[in-house]
């Protein structure tokens, strides 16, 4: 015999339609770039402002090379130029500027061993120096900053942020949040944006994010003139490196059989772009 707690039964459905709304009305935005409803609880200015904190910390934690007497600083500022310069212009062909709207690109490469780089919203980019051995050439770095920058641009972040803090913080908004638990709030910044190591922990990103922020970084790198083949090649070495120690990079990005099946899906269009500018 089955026995219905009906309480219980109204109490988790009475929760359960409290948050479908709550999220429903506050949270749920549609994003310009990829069509895809996100869930999205914190504001862009104000993350951005939490981002350009956080830049300013790492950067003065960190050993920043300077690009007139580094080659990898000076490598990682003209990759960044030049995508920045395809990302606004792909942006204000289609009317969707506004996407970049707070964006003040800063592009830094630290001094340190680790395979990784990332993007923090508002164009905050961090290249490690121990990347470039894995990319070997610009194009392929192009692609990794064109990808982290997809992330950041598709709102990526944010919308991990936002599911933590229904978890974590059961939807407090950011700055109720910051005011309250600012360290806490701090500590799921870094972990939601993909910066996590120092806090202990980092969540990778879920495949469908992956699967945009490499078809974007691909239409990006494509249109700041980077042949965007060079991405297979370049997700095989990274599969291939670490030496039995999984790179920071690929713990948060692993590359597989099916990123690669995707990238040659995607390698038409990104062609398109590619051979238009070439
Ligand atoms: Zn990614």
């Amino acid at each position: 015999m089955i026995i219905i707690n009906y309480t219980k039964l109204i109490e988790m459905k009475r929760i359960i339609f409290f948050l479908f709304i709550a999220l429903v009305l506050t949270g749920c935005a549609l994003n310009l770039l990829t069509g895809r409803k996100q869930l999205n609880l914190v504001k862009e200015s104000e993350v951005q402002l939490m981002a350009t904190d956080q830049y300013r910390a790492f950067l003065s934690e960190n050993k920043v090379l300077n690009s007139g007497s580094s080659r990898d600083a000076a490598i990682v500022d003209r990759v960044g130029a030049r995508i920045s310069k395809a990302i606004t212009k792909y942006f204000e062909t289609r009317g969707e500027s506004s996407l970049l709207e707070g964006y003040k690109w800063e592009f830094n490469t630290i001094d340190s061993k680790e395979i990784n780089a990332w993007c923090m919203p508002g164009g905050k980019v961090v290249v490690y120096s121990g990347l470039l051995p894995v990319t070997q050439n610009e194009a392929a770095l192009a692609i990794v900053m064109g990808h982290e920058i997809a992330h950041s641009v598709a709102r990526h972040g944010n919308e991990r942020m936002s599911q933590a803090m229904v978890q974590q913080l059961g939807g407090m908004a950011l700055e109720v949040a910051l005011a309250q638990k600012p360290q806490e709030t701090r500590d799921l910044f870094m972990t939601t944006y993909g910066i996590g190591s120092e806090v202990g922990a980092i969540l990778p990103w879920s495949r469908q994010q992956e699967t945009e922020a490499d078809q974007y970084g691909l239409i990006f790198s494509a249109i700041a003139g980077y042949d965007p083949r060079e991405a297979i090649p370049f997700w095989q070495r990274m599969a291939a490196s670490g030496g039995g120690k999984t790179p920071e990079f690929l713990s948060t990005h692993p590359s597989d059989a099916t990123r690669l099946r995707k990238l040659e899906q995607f390698m038409p269009q990104a062609m398109k772009y590619y051979n238009a500018v070439k």
